[in-house]
């Protein structure tokens, strides 16, 4: 069979330089630039990576990027003191903070102290609550991304079995969550399901996001599904950046897949760009 390569990466240039083109629009209307503030604890190499992926997307977009870096020695107190600062700083629109966080700090807690109108990564109790009750809120990045490549290459949702392996706050349970909004009938797949290539075999669209490397053979993909591979890890033997799913052994046996690196990841941070405009709009809309 033939499998599409979804390019999650194409789709993102596309999608920025539309934003740009907005941006520059609302800059014009209003006198300034939406900004996102990025607080970076510590110097994990995945973290600074991404925050680096972060910035120049905002350049790219045309979004002012103010990146906080503190030490990993930082005290809990001092951190939400921050947020404090850029909660009530009416030119940030958004503010994330960049997970993990060292042991000795709460995320939870952190998470909690943002504004949930500048919560550009929907991970806030009110904005998670938003998207259960579908209400106005801001919608995570990674998910949202998600369907936005599903829906890019036409493929149809509705109707559909739907399979998404992991359960995670910030992935499974809100792109499952999209999935059923979308009227896909949902299972959600974890490390404690048993027979899982039974349950992954049944599903017409197959979203992986477990973190394990190559995971998701041939024998677990339903021939013609589409496969949506979320996961980043490091191939144990060549030490490269691969997905949950074993591309090569899918690959003429799905109709539709995404690639690591570039599929999910650009639209994660796309969708970041997104959400940080929608919070500046309401912001300068509000005044
Ligand atoms: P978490 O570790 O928070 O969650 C992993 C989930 O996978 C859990 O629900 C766990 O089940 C499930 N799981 C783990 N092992 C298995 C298994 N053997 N079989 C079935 N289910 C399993 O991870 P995240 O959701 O944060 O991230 C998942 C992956 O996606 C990672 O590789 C991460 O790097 C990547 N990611 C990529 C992003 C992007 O932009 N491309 C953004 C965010 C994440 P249980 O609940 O039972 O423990």
């Amino acid at each position: 069979m033939e499998t599409k390569v979804i390019s999650g990466k194409e789709l993102a240039q596309l999608h920025q330089l539309q934003m740009k083109d907005r941006v520059e629009m609302l800059y014009n209307k209003y006198g300034r630039k939406p900004k996102l503030a990025v607080i970076l604890v510590g110097d994990d190499a995945g973290s600074v990576s991404y925050v680096k992926g972060k910035e120049k997307a905002c350049i790219n977009v045309g979004i002012e990027n103010l990146t906080i870096k503190k030490p990993a020695t930082i005290t809990q107190d001092e951190l939400l003191a921050i947020i404090n600062d850029l909660n009530n700083d009416p030119l940030v629109d958004g503010i994330l903070v960049q997970l993990p966080l060292p042991k000795h700090i709460n995320e939870t807690y952190v998470i909690n102290s943002i504004a949930p109108t500048k919560d550009v990564d929907g991970f806030h109790p009110q904005n998670v609550a938003s998207l259960y009750l579908k209400q106005p809120g801001i919608i995570p990045c990674t998910p949202k991304g998600i369907i936005q490549v599903i829906e890019s290459a036409g493929i149809k949702i509705q109707g559909k079995r739907a399979c998404v392996v992991g359960r995670s706050n910030i992935v499974g349970l809100p792109v499952a969550k999209l999935m059923t909004d979308k009227n896909a009938t949902v299972t959600i797949a974890h490390s404690k399901t048993e027979n899982l290539i039974e349950v992954t075999k049944e599903a017409d669209i197959l979203i992986v996001a477990i973190g394990r490397p190559k995971f998701i053979k041939k024998e677990g993909v339903k021939e013609g599904a589409v496969v949506i591979d979320v996961g980043v890890n490091r191939d144990l033997e060549t030490g490269k950046l691969c997905g949950d799913v074993d591309f090569d052994d899918v690959f003429g046996h799905a109709s539709y897949i995404t690639k690591v690196p570039g599929g999910i990841g650009p639209m994660t941070i796309t969708c970041l760009m997104e959400n940080t405009l929608e919070c500046y709009l309401k912001h300068v809309e509000e005044k």
